[in-house]
């Protein structure tokens, strides 16, 4: 058996954190598993999906490096989705209800009003056949729902362990909508069925619809897959992701210079027991999964969390993995290397090296403070300014001399200097950026140029 698994998102808004952790968590069971990643669209909503969604799930999707291996859209299998219909209503399984929204609604009300779980009461089932003849002719269309047996459905989840679900707690599902429509539940279950999806994994608002969605694949004569349901994603409020797409959408965090191993590697094992640590590659994350690390308590998404493992991910990257952004802000070819060497421990997010470059290429507006101590160490640093060229070595043999000159150590020898050269109080070490600032600017500065 080959492992399938399969994202299945509705293209009605941006993908959000959420969405890309069970995208995440799908590609890496497949890869895994030695199998595959289906990406169905699941656009059966035509009011509210969008074609600029479709296509920013296939741009996130490979921003974070996790391309479905097929795909397809839910509305180009309709005519599967009616052939099944077919063949439930020829076995019995489904029957015409005519309820309106309204009614329905109503009826709910007064369950929980009473009490009582808000299970659709099979009412319908009641109707001769000629109440449903005298429906018709006032114009009422059928929705038609799946009668579940009532019995407990069980399976062992790859998440949660083994759950029961009792029937008796669920409504009957509607497959076809009054407009022949089917609905979400007919048509995940018959293209889960019929493409071969082994491993269906997502969130745990999707519970109860797989104790229906079970039943709905042995009525169909199918064999069920495996199911694992992820815990819910909070925002750092603790308020559930789906209710604020807004700033933790993917595309969001992509904007915010989050680099795309960081987020897989912070959504692979958010919620799981493991470190979140900075990773080499996707393959890593790869060799070290294991679904059933992930708990069953909601976790928490804090994108204070994320921009921390940024900084530390983006330290990992030698200097070839950021030359192209570097170039990009400015910094020449021959200085790409000594540059990141310099700044990249002092940064949470590539684009920040810009700010440094700055202060490296100038003009920057020197601080030079007027206390007596700073005067004296800038003049004993003007006056013993080593002849060029410079290296990593130049920054403590010239400072050893300042300090020796008028014997100001620690930080009354070093903030100065930093002010002077670099117009900031703290920044990547000196003797790094000292070279690349060069004789002419650093003279310049330290006598309160701009330069
Ligand atoms: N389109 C559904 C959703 O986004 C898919 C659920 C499922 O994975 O079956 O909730």
């Amino acid at each position: 058996m080959t492992v399938k698994t399969r994202f299945a998102p509705s293209p009605t808004g941006r993908l959000h954190v959420g969405n890309a952790r069970t995208a995440l968590v799908n590609w890496l069971y497949a890869r895994a598993h030695g199998g595959v990643m289906q990406l169905r669209i699941d656009d059966t909503d035509r009011e509210r999906s969008r074609e600029d969604y479709v296509a920013g799930v296939l741009a996130d999707l490979d921003w974070l490096g996790i391309p479905a291996d097929e795909s397809f859209r839910q509305t180009e299998r309709a005519d599967r989705h009616a052939a099944a219909f077919e063949r439930l209503v020829a076995c019995g399984r489904l029957y015409p209800c005519y309820e309106t929204p309204e009614e329905l609604s109503a009826r709910r009300a007064a369950q929980l009003a009473a009490g009582r779980p808000p299970v659709y009461d099979r009412a319908a089932l009641a109707l001769s056949d000629a109440d449903r003849a005298a429906l018709e002719a006032e114009g009422h269309r059928p929705h038609w729902r799946f009668r579940l047996d009532d019995r407990e459905t069980s399976w062992e989840d790859l998440v949660r362990g083994r759950i029961d679900v009792h029937a008796g707690s669920l409504s009957d599902p509607v497959l076809i909508r009054a407009d022949g429509a089917s609905t979400y539940t007919l048509a995940t279950v018959v293209d889960d069925a019929e493409t071969g999806v082994t491993h269906v994994i997502r969130g745990e608002d999707h519970i109860t619809n797989t104790a229906a969605q079970i039943q709905l694949f042995h009525a169909l004569g199918a064999a069920e897959p495996h199911f694992g349901h992820l815990a819910w994603l909070l925002d750092a409020g603790g308020a559930g992701l789906s209710k604020r797409v807004g700033s933790l959408a993917v595309a969001e965090l992509r904007e915010d210079g989050m680099e795309p191993l960081a987020v897989a590697a912070f959504l692979a094992r958010l919620g799981t027991s493991d470190a979140i640590e900075p990773v080499a590659g996707l393959d890593e994350l790869v060799a070290s999964f294991d679904i059933s690390r992930f708990g069953r308590a909601a976790a928490r998404f804090d994108p204070a969390d994320l921009v921390q493992l940024n900084a530390r991910q983006i330290r990992r990257l030698d200097a070839e993995g950021v030359r192209a952004p570097l170039v990009g802000l400015g910094v020449p070819d021959e200085l790409v290397a000594p540059f990141w060497d310099a700044v990249s421990g002092n940064i949470e997010r590539i684009a920040e090296a810009g700010r440094w470059w700055q202060v490296v290429a100038g003009p920057v507006t020197p601080v030079i403070e007027v206390d007596e101590t700073s005067q004296a160490v800038l003049a004993a640093a003007r006056d013993t300014l080593p002849p060029e060229p410079w290296d990593e070595t130049t920054w403590s043999a010239w400072t050893r001399g300042i300090q020796g000159l008028t014997g100001v150590k620690g930080r009354g020898l070093f903030r100065p200097l930093r002010l002077a050269l670099t117009a900031a109080e703290h920044g990547p070490e000196l003797k790094k950026l000292l070279p690349m600032i060069g004789a002419a600017r650093a003279a310049a500065r330290l006598s309160g140029q701009d330069a």
